[in-house]
């Protein structure tokens, strides 16, 4: 498998949405493989560890076999693409509130180094207004997420 034919898909991941599966399957119709990465960022108050997070997306996606993986992060997302020596990132745009932050994310990443290439797949409609920081302020107040989230993430919640 030559190397463009794999992708990497990082974010936060706390938890994993509808919003985030939708993309990892449409990423999938072009690329060969996906490395799902969570950033393990201190400095953001979350609900699940990186480990947890890392199983439930492991979970989620089993039925793939290895076209998706599980992976995390500290640090710079460039230095973690060296790692891999994957330069392909793929990233989710919901309305135009992420436009700002995206844009200046890959234009900053690509200027880290000239080889890393985002490619943005529009949310799709009836995902547009789910994000992880939605179902952390719903779910502990014993609201209904199950139209928000996967089977997989719904029964972490209800664990906690
Ligand atoms: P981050 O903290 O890096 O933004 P998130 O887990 O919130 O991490 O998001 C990871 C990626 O998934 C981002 O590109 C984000 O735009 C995208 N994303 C988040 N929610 C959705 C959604 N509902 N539909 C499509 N893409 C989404």
């Amino acid at each position: 498998m030559s190397k463009n034919r794999i992708a990497v898909f990082p974010g936060s991941f706390d938890p994993l949405t509808n919003g985030h599966v939708d993309i990892v399957k449409r990423s999938l119709e072009v690329f060969e493989k996906l490395i799902v990465a969570v950033v393990e960022n201190p400095s953001k108050q979350a609900m699940f560890t990186v480990e947890e997070r890392k199983n439930l997306i492991q979970e989620e996606f089993s039925g793939l076999g290895d076209r998706v993986e599980a992976g995390s992060f500290k640090g710079l997302l460039v230095d973690y693409l060296k790692e891999l020596n994957v330069y392909i990132v793929i990233r989710g745009l919901r309305a135009i509130s992420d436009f700002d932050y995206e844009t200046q994310m890959a234009l900053v990443n690509r200027n880290l180094n000239p080889r890393v290439e985002t490619f943005f797949l529009m949310a799709k409609e009836e995902n547009s207004y789910i994000s992880s920081s939605l179902v952390k302020q719903i779910a502990p107040l014993g609201g209904d997420v199950s139209k928000f989230v996967p089977k997989v993430v719904q029964k972490a919640l209800k664990a906690r």
